[in-house]
């Protein structure tokens, strides 16, 4: 089963022991596909791929898959999930939307929300958005750690602001060890789009009607914090990215590569397992040809 993949995940993979410049990671389509239709045959192909590994994946119960999503507002978290996931079983595979945080969220601690949307094994969990917010957009906006009510954590004091993100990295990183020790193969994509690409995309959002529903005004203030975002973005990437614990920075620009991409790399990954169809014990196999005589005699 075991095919040619178009993508190198190594190419994409923030490598820990190495500096991360995201403003030189690239955001225009690779070279990988030369078009369009190529990479919507590339992405069909996957996802066929991933109904398989889905199911071998089922039937082994021995490891499941987290796959998470970031990227800054109109990145395409939203079509990336439609088209990857569109061909797996839908029993086999969980979405969750991560939005800010309720009451009860915010009086634990952050890593206990994701907790339930873990997948078991055999399953595929997607997050669309995630506990990285918790060093994404509340590091942007500190004033989101108040009704935490951290001990020790003083707006006013910003060295104790700086703990907190320090520390929420190394908690993440051992938070995914722990999951990726247990068989959740943890499988990280930021869709990386230039800030002139979301200026388009808001505009399309504003000018046609289909798409007004999408708009949200909050994401012009968002997209005036930019370079912020690029900054907690780029320290959380390479804190907390390893190799059994990979984020992978995919060009979002073009639409059809990011997804191409995204499909790509969790099948090679998946594929890596090398994961087979239970095969059953010789003595119970033996009787088969009894059942079947049993059944055509019915
Ligand atoms: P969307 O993905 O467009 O549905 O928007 C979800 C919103 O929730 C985004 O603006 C996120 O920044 C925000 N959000 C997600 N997680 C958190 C969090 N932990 N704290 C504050 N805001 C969050
Ligand atoms: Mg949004």
């Amino acid at each position: 089963m075991t095919r040619e993949h178009k993508f190198d995940p190594s190419k994409f993979w923030v490598n820990p022991e190495k500096k991360l410049d995201l403003g030189k990671r690239p955001t225009k389509a690779g070279k990988e596909l030369s078009d369009k239709d190529v990479a919507e045959d590339a992405l069909a192909q996957d996802v066929s791929d991933l109904r398989q590994q889905q199911e071998i994946l089922y039937a082994n119960r021995t490891h499941s898959v987290l796959v998470i999503l970031q990227g800054m507002d109109t990145s395409g978290k939203d079509g990336a999930i439609r088209h990857v996931m569109g061909g797996v079983n839908p029993q086999g595979c969980r979405v969750y939307s991560f939005g800010p945080p309720n009451e009860t969220e915010r009086n634990h601690h952050f890593l206990w929300r994701p907790g339930p949307c873990l997948p078991e094994k055999g399953m595929i969990s997607i997050f669309n958005r995630s506990y990285y917010e918790e060093v994404l957009v509340v590091r942007v906006h500190p004033e989101f750690l108040e009704p935490q009510r951290i001990p020790g954590v003083d707006l006013q004091k910003p060295k104790t602001v700086e703990a907190v993100w320090k520390r929420r990295y190394k908690e993440i990183t051992r938070f995914e060890k722990i999951l990726s020790s247990n068989g959740t193969i943890v499988l990280k994509f930021f869709l990386h789009i230039s800030y002139d690409e979301q200026r388009q995309r808001l505009l399309s959002r504003l000018r046609e009607p289909d798409k007004n529903w999408k708009f949200n005004p909050n994401d012009l203030a968002e997209r005036k914090h930019w370079p912020k975002y690029q900054y907690a973005v780029q320290e959380a990437l390479i804190r907390t990215s390893t190799k059994e614990t990979p984020w992978y920075v995919i060009p979002g620009d073009s639409k059809w590569y990011a997804r191409a991409a995204v499909a790509d790399i969790i099948t090679s990954k998946l594929e890596d397992l090398k994961l087979e169809f239970p095969k059953i014990a010789k003595d119970e196999s033996e009787k088969f040809g009894e059942y079947i005589a049993e059944l055509e005699k019915d």
